[in-house]
């Protein structure tokens, strides 16, 4: 009668990103496939064997992914595009990779200034990129097509377990369930539905799973995570088929079904009633459900209890947790509960014994997914030999719960103070756009079809090198900053050149649009080797929120008083927005994310109104992450987008009238928030919009948005040189759907991933097509 402890899914990347190295010297052609294979069986093997060594009793397996586990399981199904001109049989990896990134080697992908993920050219192209529910995980979605046909094409599940028993770690498979991979697939085909192929897929599921069961398996993990989702009545209907027909196929092979990333809200009875053996409940993301969960199962359902947060770096307080659970086993029987994280360990770095550097205090706080197994073990150990034979850790644990709750590094009295004093007022403009406008307009005294950019332009090898040697101590403060200010002198003067009418600094000072803020306000840690996969070998590393925000001093000031020294045009002052930089964080869990959120935007609203002071005239605040933040849950959207915005007026209405606030967004399905974008009264929007030739702006359109727009008039994630005629087509087509006094001319996104040559070139293009086009209108 005893608890166990599961994980469902553990890093795949290695604890020093071993398998990214390993790709990347792959896909440079220095190593051969047989080679990269032989680490990712070592990197499996050495992860299997820690779980294990922990006290892992349900160690996963076909977790593990060479790039994707969405892409896995397209292959494992044999759902292959047509074009990458398979014709059934084993899929080897270069015709995986194909997919992946298409087949340009290193040029057929290219990552926007955050890791997101593009692609492009002239070769194969790389399938469709999107993001993971709500994570910063991209999945290559599923490309199926009404005549899809489906058969098992890859056994990479069953190799994998058997590669397991073989070493003596006997796991739990895990397998994309059909429904979410079917509700996560794309079309060309129109009126057609994916899930439609159902039917067709189950029998290559129940092949699966039956070839599992032969090899031994005893428990499978199935991810439905769409029961996260809205669901209609149909698709509800669509997973009790699937899961009737599969039990049906491999009797007395048990099933785990899984979700995340949130509770099942309205699609909870149909969870509980599917008829499998084990249910998994994300309690960090809804820890009310309980609850429900086990008043509405069945005595004999196994529940997986998500208690420990897969998606923070949080320790969790354990004695707490454990006053919840006791209740639970004593109940239900330890033999039906199984601990393991809210999700997959995927969005969690690996090892915090890695990160000697951080603050000892904060580092106490701490767990990585090493640690959280740790403390799934020492929980079920308590509830299976009681208490007193872990009492050393449980005693641990409290103290550091204790020492976080109390801490002064965490609680700030002058930024709580200043949150109490917050009134309506500060976020709003003195006055409305209209007015704004007016006064602005002879302030700056721009051309109609104003030019600008982005804000970042390339950053080469010599500004990476220059950084590095810089970090490592080899490049004197002052030598980095002649070095940074020579750069910045250059593209100032460049743009000046080129007849460019509002300028940037380029932004060479800095590494990452969040880290390089988060670095100097207080509030923030970061790790050495804290990474997690966002897609293939691309990592990142997020920063960690433990405490109130403030800024001790400006951050940009100084930047853009030298840039500004050097041209009598504006430059722009430059920042990222609140809620991007708490969108790209681990947050707090100790106060709302909207509170958190409320900080950094007072912190960023200072370096405004400094900009303001020292004499800027435009300010962007760039808000990149803005509506990746939206909740799974449409009934969640609302509040999320209330505070957000909230946030952004916060941040931007410190300044006069006469101070142009401009805001960036690097995405364009604006139709269901753009209500939201409006109540953000920025005077300026730049947007992406080259790809979707302008069809982007019907939103705005249609919502009869007021303020100015720059979409984007070419795609900054190729090298390709736009032509000036398809800049101006882009900027007429444009005009038929706003105002020409609404329209700036600039790219779709900062420049830093491009070069000089294609960035010259371009911008030079750019330049022309706007003249054309204010000719054109006879307003030049
Ligand atoms: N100002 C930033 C840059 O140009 C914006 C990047 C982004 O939106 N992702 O790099
Ligand atoms: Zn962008």
């Amino acid at each position: 009668m005893t608890v166990t402890v599961a994980t469902l899914g553990f890093p795949r990347i290695g604890p020093k990103r071993e398998l990214k190295f390993a790709l990347e010297s792959h896909w440079a052609g220095k190593t051969d496939a047989p080679t990269l294979l032989a680490t990712a069986a070592e990197l499996r093997a050495k992860t299997w064997a820690r779980q294990a060594a922990l006290g892992v009793a349900h160690v996963p397996s076909n977790d593990f992914s060479l790039y994707d586990h969405v892409l896995d399981t397209s292959v494992m199904v044999g759902a292959i595009p047509p074009l990458y001109g398979w014709t059934g049989g084993p899929i080897d990896t270069a015709a995986y990779f194909a997919m992946a990134r298409g087949t340009q080697g290193s040029s057929g992908e290219e990552a926007c200034a955050h890791g997101h993920a593009h692609s492009h050219g002239h070769g194969l192209p790389a399938m469709e990129m999107t993001k993971w529910f709500d994570t910063n995980y991209h999945y290559l979605a599923p490309e199926v097509s009404r005549d899809q046909a489906f058969a098992l094409s890859s056994t990479k599940p069953v190799d994998e377990f058997l590669e397991a028993k073989a070493l003596g770690v006997h796991t739990r498979p895990v397998l994309l369930g059909p429904v979410t991979f079917l509700k996560l697939a794309k079309t060309k085909d129109e009126d057609f539905s994916p899930l439609s192929l159902l039917s067709a897929l189950i029998p290559v599921y129940a092949e699966v799973l039956t070839r599992l069961q032969r090899a031994g398996a005893d428990w499978v993990q199935i991810d439905e995570p769409c029961l996260a989702l809205d669901l209609t009545e149909f698709e509800r209907g669509e997973l009790r088929r699937a899961y009737g027909a599969l039990s049906h196929a491999v009797p007395g092979l048990r099933l785990m079904l899984t979700s995340y990333f949130g509770g099942y809200g309205d699609n909870l009875s149909t969870a509980v009633n599917l008829p499998i053996d084990g249910l998994h409940i994300d309690l960090a993301r809804a820890p009310e459900e309980l609850d429900r969960v086990l008043s509405a199962s069945r005595e004999g359902l196994v529940l997986s209890l998500g208690v420990i947060d897969g998606r923070n770096v949080w320790r969790a307080n354990l004695p707490a947790l454990l006053d919840r659970l006791d209740p639970i086993v004593s109940k239900r029987g330890g033999d039906r509960v199984i601990l393991a994280p809210s999700c997959s360990l995927l969005h969690s770095p690996v090892d915090l014994e890695l990160e000697t550097g951080i603050d000892p205090e904060v580092r106490q706080w701490l767990a990585f997914a090493v640690q959280k197994i740790e403390e799934l073990v020492i929980l079920a150990a308590a509830l299976n030999q009681g208490r007193p034979s872990v009492a050393g850790h449980l005693a641990a644990s409290q103290v550091a719960a204790e020492a976080r709750r109390t801490s002064p590094k965490i609680h700030d009295a002058a930024v709580a103070a200043r949150l109490a004093a917050m009134t309506p007022a500060m976020a709003k403009r003195t006055s409305a756009f209209g007015r704004r406008q007016a006064i602005q307009i002879p302030r700056l005294d721009l051309p109609a079809f104003p030019t600008t950019t982005i804000g970042s332009f390339p950053q080469t090898e010599d500004v990476r090198k220059a950084r590095s040697a810089h970090g490592k101590g080899e490049l004197s403060d002052a030598d980095y900053a002649t070095f940074l200010r020579e750069e910045t002198a250059r593209t100032v003067a460049w743009q000046e050149e080129i007849g460019l009418d509002v300028l940037v600094h380029g932004e060479f000072e800095r590494n990452d649009m969040v880290q390089y803020f988060g670095e100097q306000l207080s509030g923030f840690v970061f790790t050495k080797h804290g990474w997690v996969q966002s897609y293939g070998s691309r990592c990142v590393r997020p920063p960690i929120l433990y405490g109130d925000v403030s800024r001790p001093a400006p951050m940009t000031v100084e930047w853009w008083r030298y840039a500004q020294s050097l041209t009598d045009k504006p430059m722009k002052g430059m920042l990222t927005g609140p809620v991007t930089i708490l969108n790209w964080s681990f947050v707090r869990d100790d106060v709302p994310r909207s509170l958190a959120c409320r900080q950094i935007a007072l912190a960023i609203r200072d370096e405004v109104v400094d900009l303001e002071t020292a004499g800027a005239k435009v300010i962007q605040i760039d808000e990149a992450a803005l509506r990746e933040g939206l909740p799974l849950r449409r009934g969640d959207w609302g509040a999320y987008l209330d505070w957000a915005v909230e946030c952004f007026r916060l941040t931007a209405s410190g300044v006069a009238d006469h101070t142009q606030i401009h805001t960036h967004m690097c995405y364009s399905e604006f139709n269901d928030i753009i209500a939201a974008i409006g109540a953000m009264d920025a005077d300026v929007i730049s947007i992406e919009t080259a790809r979707s030739k302008m069809e982007l702006l019907d939103a705005f359109e249609a919502y009869a948005y007021p303020a100015e727009i720059g979409p984007g008039v070419y795609d900054i994630h190729s090298p390709r040189v736009p032509a000036v005629e398809e800049m101006t087509d882009l900027l007429k087509a444009a005009q038929t759907r706003l105002s020409s006094g609404q329209l700036w001319v600039n790219p779709d996104c900062g420049l830093k991933t491009r070069k000089w040559p294609e960035t010259r070139a371009a911008l030079i293009n750019m330049v022309e097509a706007a003249r054309i086009v204010r000719q054109a209108t006879g307003v030049a």
